[in-house]
């Protein structure tokens, strides 16, 4: 409107004046953008959940260096502004019957370990908050170590003490299934109501050992029983919001956040398209049921060259409701209203959601495009900052404060 009315008073032709917009619009766009790229680079750029351990042990490729597949390597890391990153130590749900976690656990820690000992100049690993402040200062992309799944603890509350001295510095109750620990939103088989005996002692030691009690993927009962064990904020590493995909429970519901809020904790959002909106949601369950069912007709094993192929045609034959960065954006925008500012952060599930990612946030390069649709919507720069890194740093101090006090506690005596 005010466009026109200028044109006007500058009584121009249409066609020029339309192409003054234009010019105008782009150039807004381009400045924005280059805002955006400042900011990432310059805040704490921190995304809980990314599965490079995984990647990299299913088909080895060099994320040291520019990889034509995957979400992540680190050229690309350092033009998105990520500066910490939790590395994925995922065990497969079934391992918990058949053996075998622990192993697999410290297999996949030593592959962590590797990758900063083969690149110095480029990887750091992180233990603490101070450790990923000292790695941005050197310019290095900080990896610390988040273990999905808490099956290899193999009932035994020592290991966690043995996790936390390797780097774990969260654990993810359980995954796809019930677990020695707590229940699973996508298992029916609800054995514990919530967590087990076990799985109240597990978030006890780990507030104590420093390491964050992680939500994500528990039952709703496994949650709330969480918050009431728990003596340290908690985090979701890779939740998004339930309002927008209703009836999934792997998603929080507003009820779950408010809560998770006022406990302190933070809620890190997931970037793949089922996790987003309705449709993408519909789309996987019915497939995954079809697959299933294919699978088990056939004799065939899930993950094998057989499941991909099927997976391809069905692609073919239904496109794929892919989510927008818009919708992306809702996610943080609903939870911001509903719980503030501070409880929210970035969870994307890169390396782990496949070929679901939404247009403009396709891997790790894309960081400064989620920026830019926040200053379009109005955030200030130190919401932005708040939302980058700052709010998990906080609950990582006061989770990591927590358990300093618990270590000069001698029974019944404090040292001051
Ligand atoms: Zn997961």
């Amino acid at each position: 409107m005010t466009k026109t009315i200028t044109c006007r008073l500058l009584q121009v032709g249409t066609a020029f004046c339309l192409l003054w917009m234009m010019t105008n619009a782009q150039a807004r766009q381009a400045s924005l953008q280059e805002q955006a790229q400042q900011i990432a680079q310059k805040y704490m750029l921190v995304d809980t959940h990314i599965d490079v351990p995984y990647r990299v042990q299913d088909a080895w490729v060099d994320v040291t260096q520019r990889t034509d597949d995957g979400d992540f390597d680190f050229p690309r890391a350092v033009q998105g502004g990520l500066n910490l990153t939790f590395m994925s130590i995922y065990t497969p749900a079934e391992l918990e019957a058949e053996g075998g976690s622990f192993e697999l656990a410290h297999q996949l820690i030593d592959s962590v370990e590797a990758l900063a000992a083969r690149a110095p100049d480029k990887f750091a690993l992180v233990r603490s908050v101070a450790d990923a402040e000292k790695a941005m200062k050197d310019g290095r992309i900080g990896l610390a170590m988040g273990m999905e799944n808490g099956s290899p603890i193999n009932h035994d509350l020592k290991n966690i003490r043995v996790f936390a001295d390797r780097g774990i510095r969260y654990i993810t109750l359980t995954h796809s299934l019930s677990n020695q620990i707590s229940d699973s939103s996508y298992d029916d088989n609800h054995q514990w109501n919530g967590l087990s005996p076990f799985g109240r002692e597990v978030v006890a030691e780990m507030n104590r050992n420093g390491v964050m009690v992680d939500i994500s993927h528990v039952s709703d009962d496994a949650f709330w029983q969480a918050l009431e064990v728990t003596r340290v904020p908690v985090i979701a590493s890779h939740s998004s919001a339930r309002h927008f995909t209703p009836g999934f429970e792997r998603n929080m519901s507003d009820e779950m956040i408010v809560a998770l809020a006022k406990n302190g904790g933070v809620i890190q959002i997931n970037w793949g398209s089922s996790f987003l909106t309705a449709q993408a949601n519909e789309y996987s369950t019915a497939y995954w049921e079809l697959e299933k069912n294919w699978l088990e007709e056939n004799g065939l094993e899930e993950g094998g060259p057989e499941a991909r192929k099927f997976r391809e045609d069905y692609r073919e034959e239904h496109s794929y409701p892919y989510a927008t960065l818009a919708d992306v954006v809702d996610h943080f925008d609903h939870v911001i209203k509903i719980a503030g500012i501070d409880h929210v952060g970035i969870g994307s599930d890169y390396d782990g959601v496949g070929d679901s990612l939404p247009a403009g946030l396709k891997d790790v390069s894309a960081y400064p495009n989620l920026v830019a649709e926040f200053l379009q919507r109005g955030y200030t720069e130190q919401d932005i900052a708040s939302i980058l890194g700052g709010n998990l740093l906080r609950v990582w101090s006061e989770v990591e404060a927590y358990a300093g006090a618990q270590r000069s506690c001698l029974p019944g005596f404090c040292l001051p």
